[in-house]
């Protein structure tokens, strides 16, 4: 098998991928050691496809967990690396900077709303709302009420695996059951309503009374603009966020945005919370802001909140990870944000949209389908049972697609660049699965 990547052919790796040793030494993300599940070798990646060890060629419908929003192998972003890569490929970032981490603290600054202007870099998409909390409490802590320590979400939320995010995990399907005594106890309002739904102000009663009830003990809100990801991909209404902003200016509370999988143009704005017009007082960003390239996340958050927490005592704000604005990762997603920004992610997140509509509509009329939703680049078919992924997914490479349900979910995120041809792909192979799977159950 020989791969090619637009400036010349790469050969392909000598020895296979260990797969028997994978099987017996390596988890993968939820997966048992005893049962791990199928498991494909890629090869390489380029564009909207990944290439399999056997020479299988997959459209990507993830975009490796929201992430590779340009796709694979992409010039510019290799050019980034290589670029950056002789200069330094890390340096600590106490006492030290550089100009990566500086070019891409100005960029976020100037992309998001003006009142956003202080930057933390972080690692992963959790850590960034770990370090998110921190600042909302230390920020109480510095107003000189420590005894704010909790904070409000809604149902169906997800917000990372460390544990102070999974205590913000849908306390029934979420962590709780498994770890409940070592999660913290915070407040949950009911789920926001689906976005087809007529806007009823009274959506927001449960939460309002919520509040009133229990500002005096909140730190903040903390919740995913607009869409639900992994705990549900479920989209909501813009009016609804808006609510929420108009709740916490009421009380005085934080809103902390969790802008990690929304980030970047998935929702059809550059980010979701331009859709309800509103300021968030952190803001959380991850995942596609290195183009999918490397690990790193930021948290952005006001003057207001910065004062705030250097009121407390010395005012340090108390993180400092060992990878912390790694140059790398920082010039890469500088070159992600120049490239996104040149290109024309709008009209192509528009393009997807609109086929999604179009495409997934016909899936409704399937039995076992409880649901269709698009928003953006994301397309969602809720079934009315959990899928069996030892059955679906190698069903779904044997169509020629790489999409990765949980649950009752199928669901695609596509990479921006994805054609109109490899898009009808992904959504001709969900149909096809969910109606050999309502034939499965009738025993056909
Ligand atoms: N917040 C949201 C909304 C996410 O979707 C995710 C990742 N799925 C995270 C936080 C956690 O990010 P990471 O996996 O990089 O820790």
């Amino acid at each position: 098998m020989t791969v090619f990547n637009g400036s010349g052919a790469i050969e392909p790796p000598a020895v296979s991928i260990d797969l028997g040793f994978d099987h017996d030494h390596i988890w993968h993300p939820y997966s048992s050691m005893n049962a791990p599940g199928p498991l494909f070798p890629v090869a390489s990646a380029e564009g909207a496809l990944l290439t399999l060890e056997d020479g299988r060629q997959l459209v990507d419908g993830m975009a490796s967990w929201w992430a590779a929003i340009h796709g694979y192998n992409v010039p510019e972003l290799n050019q980034a690396l290589q670029h950056q890569l002789p200069q330094m490929a890390h340096v600590m970032f106490g006492g030290l900077t550089h100009q990566p981490a500086v070019t891409l603290a100005k960029k976020l600054v100037e992309l998001t709303v003006p009142s956003l202007e202080k930057v933390f870099f972080t690692d992963s998409g959790s850590v960034a709302v770990e370090v998110a909390l921190k600042m909302a409490l230390q920020y109480w802590q510095g107003q000189g009420e420590p005894g704010r320590q909790k904070f409000l979400t809604v149902k169906s939320g997800y917000h990372g695996d460390t544990f102070a995010t999974m205590a913000f995990a849908d306390p029934a399907t979420g962590m709780h059951g498994r770890f409940g005594g070592l999660l913290a106890d915070h407040l949950f309002a009911p789920m926001p309503p689906l976005q087809d739904s007529p806007w009823e102000p009274a959506a927001m009663e449960p939460i309002a009374q919520l509040l009133a009830d229990n500002h005096q003990q909140l730190a903040g809100i903390i919740l995913e603009p607009l869409v639900q990801g992994a705990g549900g991909m479920r989209m909501y209404r813009a009016e609804y966020l808006d609510g929420i902003r108009q709740l916490c200016d009421r009380y005085g509370l934080l809103l902390i945005l969790d802008e990690i999988a929304t980030g970047f143009g998935r929702t059809g704005s550059l980010f979701a919370y331009e859709q309800a017009g509103i300021e968030p007082d952190i803001l959380c960003l991850g995942k596609a802001l290195t183009g999918g390239y490397l690990t790193l996340a930021a948290t952005l958050t006001t003057q207001r909140v910065a004062d705030g927490i250097a009121g407390d005592g010395d005012g340090t704000l108390m993180h400092g990870p060992t990878f912390m604005a790694n140059p790398l990762a920082c010039a890469v997603a500088n070159a992600s944000i120049d490239l996104l920004l040149a290109s024309p992610w709008q009209s192509r997140v528009q393009a997807i949209e609109n086929q999604l509509h179009q495409q997934l509509e016909a899936c409704r009329s399937l039995p076992l389908v409880a649901d269709v939703r698009v928003k953006g680049a994301i397309g969602v078919v809720e079934l009315t049972e959990a899928v069996e992924m030892n059955w679906i997914q190698p069903r779904l490479v044997d169509l020629g697609v790489w999409i990765r349900p949980f649950g009752k979910l199928l669901y695609v995120m596509p990479p921006y660049i994805i054609s109109a041809e490899q898009l009808t792909l992904l959504t001709a192979a969900m149909y096809q699965v969910v109606d050999e799977m309502a034939q499965r159950s009738r025993g056909e």
